[in-house]
């Protein structure tokens, strides 16, 4: 067997999608399960859709969720450079090879010429396909467009009625035939190769086992297999991964901004419930359990459980899944991840053992990071009451039962959950006032709401010193 070696090969035209991100996650899974390598190659030959910044952005981004990379650019490996722009004459030297053999030639067709072929079969209904009219130049003819200096691009000759057939992890068995293919361009009149060429080249360059990458590549494998037919090389393994789709199965769109990696991490999801989710989109395990560490999913991740049909994107398993993780992690990490949100809210924080008790809360209740920092709000900001709070407040019975309080506190202190509980009882005694009426005054002067985390909790963050000048500040 040789061995696993897979590669994510990105194009750097803008952020990481939930779709990249799923290939760059099945990809690393499967590295990891087989003890392979993760290899991350930039495809960066389209220099008219290159963002700047991009691929640095991705880098970070899959270092951010612990996909680690072993062979690279930066990280370097065996196979560099990893940036297709570093490895053109390589490509070049492989079009000149596909010309030698015949496989390959050079087209001087316009744009023009071109847009008129296409409506011209459009209008016949014909499949678009360029009709090979380069093909008949003499080698004279060439020599003269080559030497007036003619933009020209190098096409891939496709076999006529060649059927290719072809195994597919995923799909089993496929069949494609060459009139459903286009004479491929391969390097284009800037002179840089297309993807076609340029992937083909470095797949086997880089001794990649597996091809793991979408659906909507299937279609281009034909041509790909007859490049490695030409090359005479053995071709990878092919494995295409099923589309995602949204909740309504239509194909979920990268220029959709929401779908963006990068969004989810600055909304506040974390990043062990997005690999969790992203690992579902198109694989479950025998036993349909739900919830993986990225360990456990390098462990248990096969590609023979990827289904063929479609995964739904559901943004509400997503939240599910972020509550879990922000209820189930160690305090710690939650309580260093939510930071952030809490200094963009001037919360301090430097009170470690209140913060974290905040957090302790408040992770009970919230889905996003963001949540915690707003709901923990009231524990360092003293509450603002609304008109009808304020009257409420104002109420003998509202008025009693915070009187009552403020005295008893220093005669109970220690507070804890039994004195506090005495406290209520003794207060009901006292004042005959009990449930909603004596809760809900309290609430309010302790932290602005009538609902909330239960008063031990409550007294047990603000601190006796803080609960008591709450109350006593709303006593009239
Ligand atoms: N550069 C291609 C893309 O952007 C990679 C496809 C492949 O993995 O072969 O999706």
């Amino acid at each position: 067997m040789k061995p696993v070696r897979v590669r994510f090969a990105p194009s750097p035209t803008g952020y990481l999608h939930i779709g990249g991100l799923r290939t760059a996650l099945y990809d690393f899974l499967y590295a990891r399960s087989q003890g392979g390598k993760f290899i991350l190659r930039i495809e960066d030959t389209d220099k008219s859709r290159e963002v700047p910044g991009a691929a640095e952005d991705l880098i970070k981004t899959l270092h951010l969720l612990g996909i680690d990379i072993d062979e690279g650019p930066r990280i370097g490996g065996p196979f560099g450079p990893y940036t297709q722009s570093e490895r053109l004459p390589l490509y070049h030297e492989h079009a000149q090879k596909l010309m030698d053999s015949g496989n390959a030639y050079r087209c001087f067709c316009s744009s023009e010429t071109l847009s008129e072929m296409r409506n011209e079969q459009q209008a016949k209904g014909l499949f678009v396909k360029y009709d090979r009219r380069c093909l008949a130049l003499s080698e004279h003819e060439i020599q003269q467009k080559l030497s007036s200096g003619e933009s020209h691009v190098i096409r891939l000759k496709m076999p006529d009625n060649r059927s290719f057939k072809f195994s597919d992890l995923i799909r089993e068995s496929v069949e494609m035939d060459s009139s459903q293919s286009d004479d491929q361009v391969l390097i284009k009149s800037d002179g840089y190769p297309t993807y076609h060429l340029a992937a083909v080249v470095d797949d086997h360059f880089m001794q990649i086992s597996h091809v793991i990458r979408g659906e909507e590549w299937l279609s281009s494998t034909p041509k790909h297999i007859w490049l490695y037919e030409c090359f005479g090389w053995e071709a990878p393994t092919w494995v295409h991964l099923p589309l995602i789709l949204s909740t309504d199965r239509s194909k979920l769109s990268k220029r959709m901004n929401d779908v963006s990696v990068e969004s989810y991490i600055s909304k506040g999801y974390l990043k062990e419930a997005l690999l969790n989710f992203v690992a579902l989109l198109g694989w479950h395990s025998s036993d349909d359990r739900e919830l993986y560490s990225l360990n456990d999913l390098c462990e248990t991740f096969s590609l023979e459980r990827v289904s063929k049909s479609g995964a739904i994107f559901d943004l509400t398993k997503l939240d599910w899944m972020n509550g879990h993780y922000i209820r189930n992690l160690a305090l710690d990490t939650i309580a260093e991840r939510a930071k952030p949100y809490f200094s963009e809210r001037k919360i301090d924080t430097s009170d470690i053992s209140k913060y974290h008790k905040c957090i302790a809360v408040a992770r009970e209740r919230c889905t996003l990071l963001p949540e915690l920092a707003d709901y923990c709000q009231m524990f360092f900001v003293k509450p603002l009451l609304s008109d009808a709070d304020v009257s409420l407040m104002r109420t003998t019975e509202a008025q009693q039962v915070l009187s009552w309080f403020s005295n008893a506190i220093p005669a109970y202190s220690p507070l804890n959950e039994e004195s506090i509980n005495l406290m209520v009882k003794q207060c009901s005694t006292d004042t005959g006032i009990k449930g909603k009426q004596l809760y809900t005054p309290l609430r309010l002067a302790l932290i602005g709401q009538a609902h909330g985390p239960d008063l031990p909790n409550t007294f047990a963050i603000l601190g006796e010193n803080e609960a008591s000048k709450r109350i006593k500040d709303c006593i009239v």
